[in-house]
């Protein structure tokens, strides 16, 4: 039978913390096959769609959307995780289950009107995902939407967005 994304998925049980299922995609990464797919799907998404900038949220969206950016010919511009970026940046905090997480981007990375595709490699509760549209707003940015390779559904990531006018790709769930 024909392989889908979803099987070069793997689920690794207590990782990072007990009762935690991780999902992993670098099975789907590391198989030539999976990889091109993935690939592939998230372009056909946006077919026909002007997207300027793809914007790839650390770590694992640093892989998917560096290899979209290349597909479509586009600039890629990393979103990465407090302190990393060695230019001037703008920042936004988000929650996480315990604490909070700041994400950032070069104050310089977008222009005025650009209009960008975030990827990621899956989206649960949406707060990266929320950080990081905030920071392209910001810059003022258009979003074209926001891409993933796997969706939590059950963890609201996707009517978080959605209820701001975002649209959401993912491939499986
Ligand atoms: P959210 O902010 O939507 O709650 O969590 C999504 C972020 O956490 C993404 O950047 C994603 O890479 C990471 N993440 C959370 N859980 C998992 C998981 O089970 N598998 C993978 N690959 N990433 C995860």
């Amino acid at each position: 039978m024909t392989k889908t994304v979803k099987d070069y998925i793997r689920a690794i049980h207590d990782f990072p913390h007990e009762g935690i299922i991780f999902r992993d995609v670098t099975t789907l990464f590391a198989d030539a096959r999976g990889f091109r797919m993935a690939v592939d799907q998230l372009l056909h998404a946006y077919a026909g769609q002007r997207i300027d900038k793809v914007v790839g949220l650390e770590a694992r969206g640093f892989i998917l959307g560096g290899a979209v950016a290349h597909q479509l010919s586009t600039g890629f511009v990393p979103i990465r995780k407090k302190g990393k970026l060695p230019g001037t940046v703008i920042s936004e905090a988000y929650q996480l289950e315990y604490g909070e997480a700041v994400m950032e981007i070069h104050d310089d990375a977008l222009a005025k009107g650009d209009k960008v595709l975030i990827v990621d490699d899956l989206l649960a509760t949406g707060g990266t995902a929320d950080a990081a549209i905030k920071l392209c707003k910001r810059l003022g940015a258009e979003l074209v939407g926001c891409a993933f390779v796997i969706d939590l559904p059950e963890l609201g990531g996707r009517k978080l967005l959605e209820d701001q006018g975002v649209t959401v790709e993912a491939l499986c769930s």
